[in-house]
């Protein structure tokens, strides 16, 4: 017997915001993951009372009113502001390249200062291009930004985040590298941004209130009652989040990702670097960045109120098997094979195929909910 509208599979922020619309709209949701927990890649791991984000830091923030409202409508968020710090051979940069930056990288202090210095640095690297485009990332990001910034703060980050030098990675990566001549740390150009306080399993829990919801359940596990040979036989329509070549058992070659190890470790100190986000650009040093989970959520005094801390150092790595796909790699290969798959879900008028990994594409948190409250539920 068909006993529910809609089986999603995939709790995070994609099956979690359909889920509720559909919820909204009087219909009846099973809500699968094959994880032990809810929320997809927002969960966060409770450790020594502080919200530990268990596969990376993430920052909410968008520009969408109608966004930010519906957020907010579910759980308040705090006043958070991403400011990451950039540790280059021990000497700490604000990031982004503001006024901070350059001062601190040249001992410039006014804006026209800076853009001088800046200007100097590029017309050294655009008389070596003698006229043609840039070949690939090392070139493009010279001619934008000049030799000292590239070689202090993003060859060596870049290199580690991709795995292969700048010198082979495409152009395009960087068609933009925004310089900012003002005292400005906010990483983020968007009018909001924050965390959910309390974290975002508050959230999750938000959005999937008034759904069923099960835990351990892969789609693919012929023996869990609701999986891809069965579906119909349970619910209407599907909903799917996981990857979409898994979802077509890999008929057009596999899709390939980078991934993040996490190395996580709670610290008997109140405060370990002063900041959620610091980025170690040196090529030599193996991680790229490390976090402070607590930096999320407490501010100020708030700091020391508790004695330890937690910090995971993020490796980058290529993805295999069993490892969690984290950033697509849209390359040539890629993109063509993610296109047949695409063009092939078009046909299934029963599915809903939706988020970051059924969708093959880099979201943010915030588009992927302006996607799902755009969709007819
Ligand atoms: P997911 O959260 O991945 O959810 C998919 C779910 O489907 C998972 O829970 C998975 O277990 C489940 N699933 C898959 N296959 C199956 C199956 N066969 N059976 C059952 N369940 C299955 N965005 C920001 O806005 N700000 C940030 O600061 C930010 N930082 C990020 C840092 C990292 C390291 C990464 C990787 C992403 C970051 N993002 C950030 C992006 C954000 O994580 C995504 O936009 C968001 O999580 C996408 O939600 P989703 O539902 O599409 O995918
Ligand atoms: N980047 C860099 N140095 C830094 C931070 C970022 O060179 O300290 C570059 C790098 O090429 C990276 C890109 O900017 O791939 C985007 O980085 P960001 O952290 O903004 O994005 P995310 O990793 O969250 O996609």
């Amino acid at each position: 017997m068909i006993k529910y509208d809609y089986l999603i599979v995939g709790s995070g922020l994609f099956g979690a915001t359909f889920a509720y619309r559909a919820n909204q709209a009087g219909k009846k949701c099973l809500v699968i993951d094959k994880r032990p927990h809810l929320g997809g890649n927002v969960y966060c791991e409770r450790i020594a009372d502080i919200n530990v984000h268990k596969y990376g830091a993430h920052i909410f923030h968008t520009s969408n009113k109608q966004v930010w409202d519906f957020v907010n409508s579910l759980v308040e968020f705090n006043r958070y502001t991403n400011c990451p710090v950039a540790n280059y051979k021990g000497k700490l940069y604000n990031l982004p390249f503001n006024m901070n930056t350059f001062y601190q990288m040249w001992g410039v202090q006014t804006p026209d200062a800076a853009l001088a210095k800046i200007e100097e640095q590029r017309r050294n690297v655009l008389n070596d291009l003698q006229g043609r485009e840039p070949a690939n990332l090392e070139e493009q990001a010279l001619s934008l930004v000049g030799r000292d910034i590239y070689e202090k703060l993003i060859k060596g980050y870049t290199e580690k985040q991709w795995g292969r030098k700048c010198t082979e990675l495409p152009a395009f990566i960087i068609k933009r590298l925004p310089i900012r001549l003002v005292f400005d740390n906010n990483y983020f150009n968007d009018k909001y941004q924050g965390v959910p306080i309390g974290g975002y399993n508050k959230l999750i829990e938000a959005l999937l209130c008034g759904s069923e919801v099960k835990t351990d359940l892969d789609f693919f596990d012929k023996t869990s009652p609701y999986n891809s040979g069965n579906w119909r036989d349970v619910a209407n329509r599907l909903v799917y989040t996981g990857p979409i070549d898994e979802f077509y058992d890999y008929v057009y070659g596999k899709l390939e990702y980078r991934t993040v190890r996490f190395e996580t470790e709670l610290l008997n100190e109140a405060n370990h670097q002063g900041n959620a986000v610091v980025n170690y650009t040196e090529g030599s040093v193996p991680f790229t960045r490390v976090i402070e989970h607590k930096h999320f959520e407490m501010f100020g005094p708030e700091v020391y109120e508790n004695p330890r801390t937690v910090i995971s150092r993020e490796y980058s790595e290529e993805y295999r098997d069993g490892m969690e796909p984290y950033y697509p790699i849209n390359n040539e290969r890629n993109n063509s094979i993610a296109e047949k798959y695409r063009s092939r879900s078009m046909s299934e008028c029963d599915i809903v195929f939706g988020g970051r990994l059924a969708e093959y594409k880099y979201y943010d948190m915030a588009p992927v909910i302006e996607k799902v409250l755009n969709l007819d539920v």
